[in-house]
C-alpha cells in the first residue's frame, strides 16, 4: 500500500504541483491529492488547471513509475498545474467507505468473525459488501440498519496508525478481507483505520473524520450469492 498524499492530508483537495511526465491526455504529477481508487473504492474525480485552461481527470492508472492521471481531452501538459479534487464525490466515497467499516464491524461481531469476500463502492451513493456467511439469517442482517445509524449518530472519531505486517497479521480481525490483505508500504508497515470504540482494520481508503459526517444509511437488499456468500447492498439516504 503506497502512502498517498490524501492519507497524510485528507482535507487538502486543491494542490499546486508539477507535471513530471506527460503524454497526450495523461500526466504523472510530482504530488497529487487524488485517491487512485482500489480495494473497492472508486478513484477521486476532479480537474487539472493550468495557465491555458482546465481539463477533467477521467481516471487514474497505476504504473510502476506512479499514478497516471488520465485526462478527458488529449492535451499535453508540462510545468505547473493545479489539481482540484471534486469535494462532493470525495465526501460521498468517504461516507460510504466509513459506513462499510461500520457494517463490517457489526457483522464481524455478531456473526462469529465473518470475513469480507468483496466490496464495491458505486458512484450513485450505494455500495455492496459480500460476506462469508453460510448460515446467516437475512432478517438478522437487515436488523443491523438501526445499529449502523446509532453508530453514525454517536459521532465516533476515526483515527489512523501504522503497524508492522507481523502485528497486523497477529491481531484477530485486523485484516478483515478474506481474499485481499493490503500490501505493506515501502517501509513494511500497514495502515490501520480505527473507528474509536468500534473497529480496527487494515485499509488504504478515504474515510470521514468522525462517523456523524455520514448521511443515514439504508440496507437496500440482501442476496444469497452461492452457498457461502451473502451480498448486502447499502445506500446513503437522500
Ligand atoms: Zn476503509
Amino acid at each position: 500500500m503506497t502512502r498517498y498524499f490524501c492519507h497524510e492530508q485528507p482535507d487538502t483537495l486543491v494542490l499546486e504541483t508539477r507535471v513530471v511526465n506527460a503524454r497526450p491526455g495523461a500526466v504523472l504529477l510530482e504530488r497529487s491529492p487524488f485517491h487512485p481508487g482500489g480495494g473497492g473504492q472508486l478513484a477521486d474525480r476532479g480537474v487539472l488547471r493550468w495557465s491555458g485552461g482546465e481539463v477533467t481527470v477521467a481516471g487514474i492508472e497505476a504504473a510502476p513509475e506512479g499514478f497516471w492521471h488520465l485526462l478527458a481531452d488529449p492535451v499535453e501538459l508540462a510545468g505547473a498545474v493545479e489539481t482540484v479534487v471534486d469535494p462532493a464525490f470525495r465526501s460521498m466515497m468517504a461516507q460510504l467507505h466509513t459506513d462499510t467499516h461500520i457494517l463490517n464491524a457489526l457483522v464481524f461481531r455478531d456473526f462469529s468473525g465473518a470475513l469480507v469476500t468483496g466490496a464495491q463502492l458505486n458512484a450513485d451513493g450505494t455500495a455492496r459488501m459480500d460476506f462469508d456467511l453460510p448460515e446467516a439469517d437475512n432478517e438478522r442482517l437487515r436488523a443491523l440498519e438501526g445499529e449502523i445509524n446509532d453508530v453514525i449518530r454517536q459521532d465516533l472519531p476515526v483515527r489512523y496508525a501504522y503497524v508492522t505486517e507481523a502485528e497486523a497479521l497477529g491481531e484477530r480481525g485486523l485484516v478483515r478481507n478474506r481474499s485481499v490483505a493490503p500490501p505493506p508500504a515501502a517501509d513494511g508497515t500497514i495502515r490501520i483505520v480505527e473507528i474509536v470504540g468500534l473497529d480496527r482494520q487494515a485499509c488504504g481508503g478515504t474515510h470521514l473524520a468522525s462517523t456523524r459526517g455520514s448521511r443515514p444509511l439504508r440496507i437496500l437488499k440482501i442476496d444469497n450469492k452461492g452457498r457461502h456468500n451473502r451480498r448486502v447492498k447499502i445506500g446513503l439516504a437522500d
